[in-house]
């Protein structure tokens, strides 16, 4: 069992982040923002993966225009992601983001202090978002890398500069693309600040390398009780960054009920395409919000003991699948039919 650790708590819309609420997955948009429809339907699309909080890219006027007809049509708490431009951000604010993301590296000082006051005004809280690639330039001078206490201590100036005007619903993140210092960093931030932290690797990579170099870095610091919100960023499309990110929390047992799907690795012996079948159980379970296990096995000599442990199941046979429910034999199906066969009996209850 992980211990948290304790974090203030923020809100962003009606989702809390840190102070001992459940990990918040979050992931962000691909689409162009100012393609409501476009991005409306990805969003969509995320939270039935298991998305909780939201990011768009803000990168000008009319991208905020776009924010009210994005936030209209979804169900999820709307982040907007701004660089160099604290106007935008405020303007950002004003159109019903929950949360601004910042990146201090890019940021005028100067600049923040009003926008830190409509914030507080309006109660939206702000990410910090410290990257390796991104740094100032004093602190760059004064380290010479992007080292974690490079990342730490920029972090821990921008939250002064917040403070300094009474502003405290923030979240901070300190990622490297370096999995090491990624990690190195966050346990640096979390002795010095109370904030939620949102963990993450930056410019992970594509799907396979991104999800294990994520999955190092955040596993490593979740298992710490580090981490109030996470995002697996990968060069694919978002909905794996969700489903990367509720993997990964489902097996550090942080996450809140869901489907967890079993499969075996299949051999000589399998008898029908587990590997389709495995991966499509996944899909049209994602959006399950009850505790359940569901098993796929490729032949009888694992199968029917997996299906006595598991609340769901299927076991591949000769040309068919045999369906289970608690540990019984329910029927037969075709293994076209299996996966939506499958997520009828888990709708008509344990
Ligand atoms: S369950 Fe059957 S098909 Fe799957 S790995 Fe085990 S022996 Fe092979």
């Amino acid at each position: 069992m992980i211990t948290r650790k304790k974090t203030k708590q923020v809100f962003v819309g009606d989702v809390p982040i840190g102070g001992g609420a459940p990990v918040v997955i979050q992931s962000m948009t691909n689409t162009l923002t100012t393609d409501v429809k476009g991005t409306v339907r990805q969003i969509r699309e995320l939270e039935e993966e298991g998305c909780d909080v939201v990011r768009v890219a803000v990168p000008d006027a009319d991208s905020v225009k776009a924010l009210p007809g994005i936030i209209k049509k979804i169900g999820i708490p709307l982040i907007a992601d701004i660089h160099f431009d604290a106007k935008l951000a405020i303007a950002s604010i004003e159109q019903g983001a929950a949360k601004i993301r910042i990146n201090p590296g890019n940021m005028k000082k100067s600049e923040l202090t009003e926008l830190a006051k409509i914030a507080r005004r309006r109660k939206v809280p702000i990410r910090i978002g410290v990257n390796s690639g991104s740094l100032e330039k004093h602190i760059l001078k004064k380290y010479g890398n992007p080292t974690a206490e490079a990342l730490t201590e920029s972090a821990v100036e921008m939250t002064a500069v917040f403070e300094d005007v009474g502003f405290t619903d923030m979240v901070i993140s300190v990622k490297s693309e370096d999995v090491l210092t990624t990690i190195e960093a966050y346990r640096l931030l979390s002795r010095q600040v109370r904030y939620p932290l949102h963990i993450g690797v930056t410019e992970a990579g594509t799907l396979l390398r991104g999800s294990v170099a994520s999955s190092a870095a955040c596993g490593i610091l979740l298992s710490e009780g580090i981490g109030d919100t996470i995002r697996i960023s990968l060069t694919d499309h978002p909905r794996f960054e969700v489903r990367t990110a509720r993997f990964l929390l489902e097996s550090l047992k942080l996450r809140r009920p869901g489907a967890r799907v079993f499969s075996c690795p299949t051999c000589a012996r399998t008898e029908i395409d587990i590997i389709k079948l495995a991966n499509a159980v996944e899909t049209l379970t994602a959006g399950i919000d009850r505790d359940i296990t569901i098993a796929v096995m490729g032949c009888l000599v694992n199968g029917p003991g997996e299906m006595r442990g598991a609340d769901f199941g299927i076991c591949g046979l000769k040309g068919k699948a045999a369906l289970y429910k608690a540990g019984r034999f329910v029927r037969n199906v075709s293994p076209k039919e299996a996966a939506r066969e499958l997520l009828r009996e888990i709708r008509s209850g344990v």
